[in-house]
This record gives structure tokens, C-alpha cells and sequence, in this order.
């Protein structure tokens, strides 16, 4: 069909749009980033909704237009089932959605980001999130989807020497400094250490951060920490976020307010 295209995509989200249409935010490989109409998207019988639900993996026919770009036909390729029925789940994936939108210009065409999201559903949906040692897999996986993604866009914090002297980091007595995107030794810290982007971090936490910036999802998912080091991992990769996209997500505020009140990472009785 002229003016059409095909692509696969993941649906990160979508909005109602008139009274019966939906724009749709879809991550393609080859695409980048795409903002798309579906007409009609929100009636009860419409084919295209039921294919096009968020969290889905889906091939597409897209008409181009002057405008905007409208979707013509859709089809399941992959639901992410339980991120969108667990509400927690569900937050994760629109703090991706969000991080997504403010690294990735549209139309801007990236493979390997569209693979670090895919294998982030794929291990958010193995998690069963039953137990509270669940949630910190789950926030495992978030941590090393946020070191990944934002190594990806230039911002790799250096875990493994200290940003001034260069010498080898070891065990404890380390800070990390936000603007400088490093870790400090202890000899080097001189002044920083009351500064605002500065934060002492644990030998512990310093393992975990390489762990989940070097392997593979699988493999962070199945790592054992226990509540106390991913309160400091936590912490750290909030102030990571904020300090480089300078705002806090929206998802955050949802999830440390679920994380309180369900006393999810608070210290054990
Ligand atoms: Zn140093």
C-alpha cells in the first residue's frame, strides 16, 4: 500500500484522544520512538484495541501522514500479561515509559534500546512479586534497566576508579559524586563530602551497581540482596535519575509511597 510502512514495536502507552480515537506511544527498532492515531481505538468492539494494549509486543501497519501517522491494522506479537494487572508492575513500566521519553528524541531509530526495554518487561513479568524479596529483584531489574540505558545516552557512572585519582576503588569509605559521574576515593574527597551531589556509598552497594550495569537481566534477577543494601542502591538510583534528567518521575512518587506503607524495603522485625 503506498504511503503505508510496517514495523514491530513495544507500546509503552496510550491516552484517549477525541471520543473514540487513542494515540498510542510504540518504541520500534527501526523507527525510533513513534507517537500514533488509532481510530477508533477506544470503542468496545474495536479490533485495534485489543491488539494494542500497553505492554504488548505487536507488529503494524502504519498509514504516514502529513501530520500524524495513523495505525491500520495491528497484531499481538507478545502481551507482558502482568504488567498491567499488578499495579506495582504497572508503575515500573511507566517509569521506563518515562525515562524512555526523555532520553529518546523522536524520530530518533535505536535497536539496542528497544532490546533493553523488551528484556526489561520480559524480566518484570517473571517476577511474581508473592514475596518482599520479590520487589527487590523487581528493583534490581529496574537498577540495572536505569544504568544501562543511561550508559546508553552517555552518562555511565565510573563504579570501578575513583574520578580523580584514577586509582582502583576498594571496599568502603567511598562516596560517588553526581557531577562528576564517578566514584571518590576516600583520599580524594577532601572538601566534596557535605556537597548536595555527593553521597557515601557502601562496598556493598558499589558491587551491586557493577552487577547490574555489566549483566545480563537474567542474571541481576537471580542476585541475592537483602533489604538494607537495596535501600542505599535505591537511594542512589533515584538521585542518579533526577540529578541527570533534573526532575523526579512521577512513577517514583507512586512507587516510594507503595514502598512505605507495604513496608516493602523497610528494615525487618
Ligand atoms: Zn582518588
Amino acid at each position: 500500500m503506498p504511503g503505508t510502512y510496517k514495523t514491530t514495536g513495544l507500546v509503552l502507552r496510550r491516552r484517549p484522544f477525541r471520543e473514540t480515537d487513542r494515540w498510542f506511544v510504540v518504541l520500534t527498532p527501526d523507527r525510533g520512538k513513534l507517537e500514533l492515531l488509532g481510530r477508533g481505538a477506544s470503542k468496545i468492539k474495536s479490533k485495534l484495541a485489543a491488539h494494542l494494549e500497553p505492554f504488548s509486543y505487536v507488529q503494524l501497519l502504519v498509514a504516514s501522514g502529513k501530520q500524524t501517522d495513523t495505525v491500520v491494522s495491528a497484531v499481538l506479537i507478545k502481551r507482558f500479561q502482568t504488567l498491567s494487572q499488578n499495579i506495582v508492575k504497572k508503575t515500573w513500566a511507566d517509569y521506563i515509559a518515562e525515562i524512555v521519553d526523555c532520553l529518546l528524541p523522536v524520530p530518533h531509530a535505536d535497536p539496542t534500546m528497544f532490546r533493553m526495554v523488551g528484556a526489561t518487561w520480559k524480566n518484570l513479568d517473571l517476577i511474581r512479586l508473592s514475596r518482599g524479596d520479590d520487589y527487590i529483584k523487581g528493583s534490581l531489574v529496574i537498577t540495572g534497566f536505569v544504568l544501562k540505558i543511561f550508559s546508553r545516552v552517555g552518562y555511565q557512572p565510573e563504579l570501578f576508579h575513583c574520578g580523580i585519582c584514577r586509582r582502583r576503588v576498594l571496599q568502603n569509605g567511598n562516596a560517588y559524586n553526581f557531577s562528576h559521574g564517578s566514584l571518590i576515593c576516600p583520599a580524594c574527597q577532601g572538601g566534596t563530602k557535605n556537597s548536595r551531589n555527593v553521597m557515601p556509598v557502601t562496598g556493598l552497594t558499589i558491587r551491586i551497581l557493577r552487577y547490574a550495569l555489566k549483566q545480563p537481566y537474567g542474571n541481576i534477577r537471580r542476585l541475592k540482596v537483602s533489604r538494607e543494601p537495596m535501600r542505599e542502591v535505591r537511594k542512589f538510583i533515584d538521585q542518579y535519575v533526577t540529578f541527570h534528567l533534573e526532575k523526579e518521575l512521577k512513577s517514583v512518587k507512586f512507587l516510594r509511597y507503595f514502598e512505605k506503607k507495604s513496608h516493602l524495603l523497610s528494615a525487618q522485625p
